[in-house]
């Protein structure tokens, strides 16, 4: 799929431009903005930026497909760097009960949380998981969406963990945009297992064969690594990630989504590419840490939705000269697909500015990803990737609903469908 695109007259073009490597600190919050711009895609890659009239001299050929953007606003695709789209099962009437007042541990008792979508996933088919996957990529593309992570973990035993990654790779080769694959073997601790300390002994699994196949069969990206108190603690997570990458498989990790865990500081130690929801991670351990290159991707729906006491300090994180990205978390409890929302209301959410939530849903996301050479910002050489918003200035998408705003989608030079009945 490469196609050819003029996009022109925009008010404003926000390249993002990549200066080799994700953007932390003052850098976070500059966007390079171009006004009255164009973008020229050819055979699906972006081959100048600049200037309308300058760029119609040279690229206005007639029989090529242009955009006029006169008063919009042309970005780079976004990158949702964290979901977990592949599960069976629903999860609403948990929600239901938990804005009626039951408490997390109550909804557990009643048979709810992850366990659940464990179980519902091993039980479904795999053309049902598969439907349900490719509606969320097309909601996900409704949402801006034009590179994605997506990660196994409903299956917790060798044999569900692989076959969730073979689901992931068959939804890879009809996928309408790129996808990231991450085994996420490590999610939570199975209940299902006998021995007297479930923990140790999944740690041992994970770390041991199962990583193993999954590095032997070619078949993830990334391995993610859960550290939370109650699930895996930090040196169990240090054991497999330092397995992991000894196999040469990059990881990620879920880290302080519930209680103080030092999953940050598990995570930057032991060389990790990003680490996200980070909403209970002490300002003390961030300070600890200091600037890294470990990518923090914050999470603001799944606050939203878990009625998390606190939000991750993501103004903290930059300042602290730690990249930042923001993804949606979409998964079996958490059903946001849309980044676009997503970053516009990080922004008030974690009190940072449009600039720096827009950098962390395209060229930082782009980074945690190791996607950076081909998507991520509008420089030359990279795919044809872009949104267009129906607004003359990037931060005017701030003040509302986003979604609402949205005029095209673009991935590899070419026009996505975005309306809700396609
Ligand atoms: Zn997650």
């Amino acid at each position: 799929m490469a196609g050819n695109l003029n996009i022109v007259n925009a008010s404003s073009v926000v390249a993002v431009t990549d200066g080799g490597r994700a953007r932390a600190g003052r850098a976070q919050g500059e966007l390079d903005i171009v006004h009255d711009a164009a973008v020229i895609i050819r055979d699906g890659a972006i081959r100048a930026v600049g200037s309308t009239v300058e760029l119609l001299d040279q690229w206005g050929d007639d029989d090529v497909p242009t955009i006029d953007a006169s008063g919009k606003t042309v970005m780079p695709g976004l990158i949702d760097c964290h979901s977990h789209p592949l599960f069976g099962g629903d999860r609403h009437d948990e929600y239901a009960e938990r804005l009626g007042g039951a408490s997390l541990a109550q909804v557990a008792a009643g048979g709810g949380g992850i366990w659940s979508s464990v179980v519902a996933t091993r039980n479904a088919a795999d053309d049902v998981l598969l439907d349900r996957l490719q509606i969320a990529l097309l909601r996900m593309v409704r949402g801006g969406v034009t590179c994605a992570e997506v990660k196994s973990g409903y299956g917790l035993t060798v044999a569900t963990e692989l076959h969730q990654l073979e689901l992931l790779q068959r939804a890879r080769a009809a996928s309408p945009i790129e996808l990231v694959i991450t085994f996420l073997g490590a999610h939570v601790v199975p209940r299902d297992l006998s021995d007297a300390d479930p923990g140790e002994a999944y740690t041992n699994l994970v770390a041991g064969e199962m990583t193993e196949r999954v590095v032997a069969q070619g078949i993830a990206d990334f391995q993610d690594v859960t550290v939370e108190d109650g699930l895996f603690t930090p040196e169990q997570a240090a054991r497999i990630i330092a397995r992991s990458h000894a196999l040469g498989l990059r990881t990620r990790v879920h880290a302080d989504a519930w209680k103080p865990s030092l999953g940050w500081r598990t995570a930057c130690a032991a060389g990790a590419v990003s680490a996200e929801h980070l909403t209970y991670t002490d300002d003390s351990e961030i300070d600890a840490v200091g600037a890294s290159a470990t990518i923090a991707v914050v999470l603001p729906v799944a606050e939203l939705i878990y009625m998390t006491d606190r939000r991750a300090n993501a103004r903290r994180l930059i300042d602290t000269g730690v990249p930042l990205a923001i993804s949606t978390d979409y998964c079996s409890s958490i059903h946001a697909t849309s980044l676009l929302s997503t970053m516009t209301m990080a922004a008030p959410w974690f009190r940072i500015t449009p600039a720096e939530a827009i950098v962390g849903a395209t060229l930082n996301a782009a980074y945690s990803l190791g996607v950076q050479a081909r998507r991520g910002s509008l420089d030359v050489g990279k795919r044809g990737d872009a949104i267009i918003v129906d607004c003359p200035h990037p931060n005017e998408l701030f003040l509302g609903l986003a979604d609402e705003m949205l005029s095209a989608v673009i991935v590899d030079g070419q026009l996505m469908p975005i309306s809700p009945a396609t």
